[in-house]
């Protein structure tokens, strides 16, 4: 027996969905989830979606839905069309199916634990979106937040052209959290959410000082990303053994505002990149980027301030480096 075709689940421009999101994450484009195999019968005559005709309100939008004669005058737990996921979060005795966001039984929004299966949280509505979407399929907002820090993200691209460092892909996500890189997702560059978006907005900073830490972070992106220069002699010389037991820091904005080189510590350029061989290499990177690649500037200061040799030669190192990279011109 032929097997019955499966509706399609992809965007007009190609990009794979999963049933039921409202939003291309690639395009944007607002979807539309009819009754396309007429298995209910039933669509909702607000969003269009498929629903049940014994459903009181569409759990996609919450219209109300309620037909005497057709509706059920007590909740169901899977009627004709639908999977039973979970129990409606409100108990009003319904059942509800992933991913709807209102009980089609009582109306009320439900909540969905989506931690193992997506990356992380869109900062808009909150639910899940993975690193390299740029739509989130849930409110068909910015999934990456970039949009909440634009002045800051266009900064730190100035400021990298002006270092002639070119694009190695990196991508910068506002994420709950804390602010880093994870080896193992060398381009993703996290910054805590809470900066920009917190509800009391009481940790909110100024764009200027973002700049400084997505520099940072962007150090740390661009060190995983040249991995295999940190085994040369002379990175070793400099920077130390970047592999050496790293407890992952917090890098907190407050640590990064500053342009000025610290006096203390001698051979550091600021006291956290004095706490392990990876963030003084992040440090140098910031100060390199944004004080745009100025070394003689750079080298008065560190000389006025009696800085080792060593910041010297770190920050050589990396201007050298940079130079050497296809991406220079
Ligand atoms: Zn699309
Ligand atoms: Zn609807
Ligand atoms: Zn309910
Ligand atoms: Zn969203
Ligand atoms: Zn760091």
């Amino acid at each position: 027996m032929p097997d019955r075709p499966r509706p399609e689940t992809r965007c007009v421009c190609g990009h794979a969905l999963q049933r039921f999101w409202g939003f291309c994450p690639s395009c944007g484009r607002p979807q539309v989830w009819r009754d396309v195999q007429r298995i209910t019968g039933a669509e909702c005559g607000t969003c269009g979606w498929v629903v049940s005709d014994k459903y009181c309100y569409c759990p996609w939008c919450r219209a109300d839905i309620y037909e005497p004669g057709f509706s059920s005058e007590v909740p169901l737990k899977e009627p004709k069309g639908f999977r039973f996921d979970a129990r409606c979060d409100h108990r009003c005795g319904g059942g509800v199916q992933y991913p709807m966001p209102h009980c089609p039984w009582c109306g009320k929004p439900q909540d969905w634990n989506e931690d193992r299966l997506f990356e992380g949280t869109c900062p808009r509505c909150a639910r899940g979106v993975d690193d390299w979407m740029d739509t989130c399929p849930w409110c068909g907002k910015d999934a990456t937040g970039r949009d909440l820090i634009a002045p800051a993200l266009q900064e730190v691209r100035r400021l990298l052209q002006i270092s002639r460092i070119a694009n190695w892909g990196y991508r910068v996500l506002l994420r709950p959290g804390v602010s880093g890189v994870d080896p193992s997702y060398p381009k993703i560059v996290e910054l805590e959410e809470r900066y920009v978006t917190g509800p009391k907005r009481r940790d909110e900073i100024p764009w200027t000082m973002l700049v400084g830490l997505i520099t940072h972070e962007l150090g740390h992106s661009f060190l995983f990303h040249n991995w295999a220069w940190t085994r040369t002699p002379r990175f070793r010389r400099a920077f130390g053994e970047v592999d050496k037991a790293y407890r992952a820091m917090d890098d907190t904005w407050v640590y990064f505002q500053r342009r000025q080189v610290a006096i203390a510590p001698t051979n550091h350029v600021s006291a956290y990149a004095a706490k392990h061989p990876q963030e003084d290499f992040a440090e140098t990177f910031r100060f390199y980027v944004t004080r745009r690649r100025r070394l003689r500037e750079l080298f008065a200061e560190l000389g006025r301030k009696r800085k080792g040799v060593v910041v010297f030669e770190k920050f050589l190192l990396l201007h050298e480096h940079i130079r050497s990279l296809r991406g220079w011109s």
